[in-house]
């Protein structure tokens, strides 16, 4: 079982970490600050003992650290972890863009997304039916007010169902996450609309930040 360190503190940067098994080029570490990749979400990279790792994924309670060629570890061996900061730090700021955003579709305008996704440099909401162009720049402008406006970001476990994650920017309605975020609008920078599309009906509107 691996302890989720990114959960506990997103800026850690640096741990050190004992590898608990080894399969191939693969390792289980008991804690780890290395978010996996899911398909929401970009995953984190940086190095293991100084070595680049392809990515990360979870497997039950385990995340395995994954490898692009054979390693020298051994099971106990205590080892470094260290973040790609860069990346890791716009993922946070972009993640926290795309659950800003859908606060004031939901709050002015009714629209609530019904999925979202995290991608290297772009993220989307999806609802599930057209919005029209004024209510997407209205809801743009807005959250770009309320990254002016220093709302807190809080991401917390659910009390009732185990393992389930929230995260609620400043007053909006909390939204089902497992993904990290910055502590503050603030960080965030300026979101910009990339594109808006329609697929099969439904309305996705994809973001960036500067
Ligand atoms: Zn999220």
């Amino acid at each position: 079982m691996t302890e989720l360190i990114y959960y506990e503190d997103q800026y850690k940067k640096e741990i050190e970490a004992k590898i608990l098994k080894i399969e191939g080029n693969r390792v289980v570490l008991d804690k780890t600050i290395f978010i996996p990749q899911t398909n929401t979400e970009p995953g984190d990279y940086g190095k293991i003992n100084n070595m680049k790792i392809a990515g990360s994924k979870k497997e039950a309670q385990d995340i395995w650290h994954i490898f692009p060629k054979p390693i020298p570890f051994q099971e106990e061996n205590t080892v470094k972890l260290d973040l790609d900061w860069n990346k890791r730090f716009s993922a946070m700021r972009l993640h926290s863009a795309l659950h800003l955003l859908a606060g004031p579709f939901d709050k002015n305008f009714a629209k609530r997304a019904v999925a979202g996704a995290l991608k290297a440099n772009h993220a989307y909401l999806v609802f599930k039916e057209e919005i029209g162009d004024e209510i997407i720049e209205k809801a743009l402008e807005q959250a770009n007010k309320d990254i002016q406006n220093n709302l807190e970001i809080k991401s917390y476990w659910d009390e009732n169902r185990e393992g389930f994650r929230w995260t609620k920017v400043g007053d909006y309605a909390p939204i089902p996450d497992g993904g990290l975020h910055v502590k503050n609008t603030k960080e965030i920078g300026k979101i910009s609309l990339v594109c808006k599309e329609l697929e099969q009906g439904k309305q996705k509107i994809t973001i960036s930040i500067d």
